[in-house]
This record gives C-alpha cells, sequence and structure tokens, in this order.
C-alpha cells in the first residue's frame, strides 16, 4: 500500500527509488480524507537531468493520462534511471472517481484553480500543494487532457505562446516527442487559473495535451500519453535510449497550429443539432462549409449553414450534437512554423 501523508512537508522528494503515497486532504465539513496518489521516482544512477512532473485526471472525465500516468508509476525502474520524476495519476481524485470534470466536493475545476489555496475548498488546497510542493521539485511539467465532453480535438499536445523563445523553442520540442499529428498553440485569453499558466509562469517547460474525448479511453490517445512520456524521459537522459516514433504509420511530422487570439473561438449563434461535415485537424479555406446547425421545431426549415471565417487548420470543434448558443462551436488555427 502507499504511504499514508497527512503532513506535504514530510515527503522526501529526494529519496533514492520510487516511493509510493496518498496525500491526505481533510474533507470540507465530513471527518473524512481525500487521498491523491503520488509516486516520487529517484533513479538510482545519479542526479543530472531536471525534474519532470506528469499528472492525468486534472479533470476526472479523461482517461488516457490517468491510465498512462499509472502504468508509468509502476513500470519505471529507478534502478536504470537518473534524476526525479514525480507522478500524479488522478490530480482532481474526487472528480476522478466520480468520472465527471469539477470535482463533485465544490464543483471546482481543477483547471481554474490554480495558483491554490492553502485555506480554499479542497480543489483549491490540491492545486496548492502541486504549486508549493510539486513544482519546486521540477523543470519540466507535462498535464495529460483528453477532451472529456467539451470539445472534440486531434491527437495533440499543446501550449500557449510563450515569450521567451528559449523556452518556447524547448516546448516546441518536448510537444514533439509524443509524436502527435497536431501541436495546438492556443489562446491564454479564455480562462485563468491553468495548471500550465502557472508552470509556465514558473519559466518551466509546460506541455498539455489532447489525446481523445468522449470519456473512451483510446488506444491511440494512450500510446501517445504513455509512450511519449518515456520519450520525455529519454531525452533529458532520465532514460537511456533513443526517442522513439509513437505512431510510425503516420508520415507527416507533427505540425505547429496556432489560434492565440480569443477571436479565433467562436461560439455557438444559437441552439441547434450540430452535424459537422470537416474532419478535424483538416485544412478548410475561407467560406467552406463546416457544418450545419439544424433546429427540428420545425422539420421543414433549413440548416445554419457554419462557414470558415478564415482559411487555417480546424484544430477543435463542438464534441456533442446537442449544441447550445454561446458554446465554443469551432476553432481555426493557423499553421506556423516552429
Ligand atoms: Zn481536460
Amino acid at each position: 500500500m502507499p504511504q499514508l501523508i497527512y503532513d506535504p512537508a514530510r515527503i522526501d522528494f529526494t529519496r533514492a527509488g520510487t516511493h509510493h503515497y496518498q496525500v491526505a486532504f481533510g474533507q470540507d465539513g465530513t471527518w473524512g480524507f481525500v487521498l491523491v496518489p503520488l509516486t516520487v521516482i529517484n533513479g538510482l544512477r545519479g542526479a543530472g537531468p531536471p525534474g519532470v512532473y506528469i499528472n492525468g485526471g486534472n479533470h476526472g472525465n479523461e482517461y488516457e493520462g490517468q491510465v498512462a500516468v499509472k502504468r508509468l508509476c509502476q513500470d519505471l525502474d529507478p534502478a536504470v534511471m537518473r534524476g526525479r520524476v514525480i507522478l500524479i495519476p488522478q490530480l482532481n481524485e474526487p472528480a476522478c472517481v466520480a468520472g465527471i470534470r469539477h470535482s463533485p466536493l465544490d464543483g471546482v475545476n481543477m483547471n481554474r484553480a490554480f495558483p491554490g489555496n492553502a485555506r480554499g475548498s479542497i480543489t483549491y488546497r490540491i492545486a496548492d500543494f502541486v504549486k508549493r510542493f510539486v513544482f519546486p521539485q521540477v523543470g519540466v511539467v507535462i498535464d495529460i487532457h483528453s477532451g472529456g465532453k467539451e470539445g472534440a480535438f486531434p491527437m495533440c499536445t499543446s501550449f500557449h505562446p510563450i515569450a521567451d523563445p528559449r523556452q518556447q523553442a524547448e516546448m516546441a520540442t518536448v510537444a514533439k516527442l509524443f509524436d502527435p499529428p497536431l501541436v495546438m498553440i492556443y489562446s491564454r485569453q479564455m480562462h485563468s487559473g491553468l495548471l500550465p499558466d502557472e508552470a509556465e509562469d514558473e519559466g518551466k517547460i509546460t506541455i498539455g495535451s489532447e489525446f481523445g474525448g468522449g470519456e473512451t479511453c483510446s488506444i491511440q490517445g494512450t500510446r501517445h500519453a504513455y509512450e511519449g512520456s518515456l520519450n520525455v524521459l529519454r531525452h533529458y537522459g532520465h532514460l537511456e535510449g533513443a526517442v522513439t516514433r509513437v505512431d510510425p504509420s503516420r508520415a507527416r511530422p507533427p505540425r505547429f497550429v496556432a489560434a492565440p487570439s480569443i477571436s479565433d473561438y467562436t461560439p455557438c449563434p444559437r441552439d441547434g443539432i450540430w452535424e459537422p461535415v470537416v474532419e478535424l485537424g483538416a485544412d478548410v479555406g475561407e467560406g467552406e462549409l463546416l457544418g450545419r446547425l439544424h433546429d427540428f421545431g420545425d422539420h421543414t426549415s433549413p440548416p445554419l449553414e457554419i462557414r470558415a471565417p478564415r482559411t487555417g487548420v480546424l484544430m477543435m470543434e463542438h464534441l456533442g450534437a446537442v449544441c447550445r448558443k454561446g458554446a465554443t462551436l469551432f476553432v481555426i488555427g493557423e499553421e506556423v512554423e516552429l
């Protein structure tokens, strides 16, 4: 069984070998605890590489990261490793147990709760633990997502536009190690409080991802998450060996597609049933038909045709057929060289 931790200050992040923990956070208003799984590995071949932190389960209904990181907890062998790796397979543990995006205990989205608050409700306190205890141990932060029910994405890694060119260049290198068809550079203007915001602002090499969607556990997405993480550890020297292709069936290298402005995110103009007609990741031309919004109140009414406002790459669209006015319907980005 993992070692139970009541006081995070007592975790020895420098201890050699693999150590499994459950970090106890008192539940709000009850005598119970939330037990967040944590594994800390310090390779027996010495120090050297920057610490790497990888989590799944930032959103509870996104499973590829949870599965891949849980496997890493068991598979990584400190006897053949250098440096430090910190793994949390289910970051928002109550949300993961419930299979939903937000914590069922306080209704908070972990990926809006950063930098956290030591005196806040449960989700803020877990975020605060990551910020104050985990981030200081590492130089690389990997936050694995898979769309949930929010949106449909092509398999992608992701990051925000970064002012520091050296940080941005290294992030582009690490994003490619997961060998996805697309690397998404997304706007920082839509939300605040994301885990990647905090890590990027600390200067860490920070990579997000969308490796699936629709509350499934996709074969290919789990492969990108797991094998890509091993590639990160090979790249920095935690593991011996060369970086390998994750999807050798795809000839094209990862494409960088940027949608840095909030105006790239198009809201659904009215309630309707969304019928997409373009595949995710496809190149689209200005004025091209992306899909139709149907109103079944009168089945003889013509659908509202939704057309591309610009030429670019379709890097996200609404996942569900039922689309509410104001929900992000699609995002078209621009291919960039990095
Ligand atoms: Zn997510």
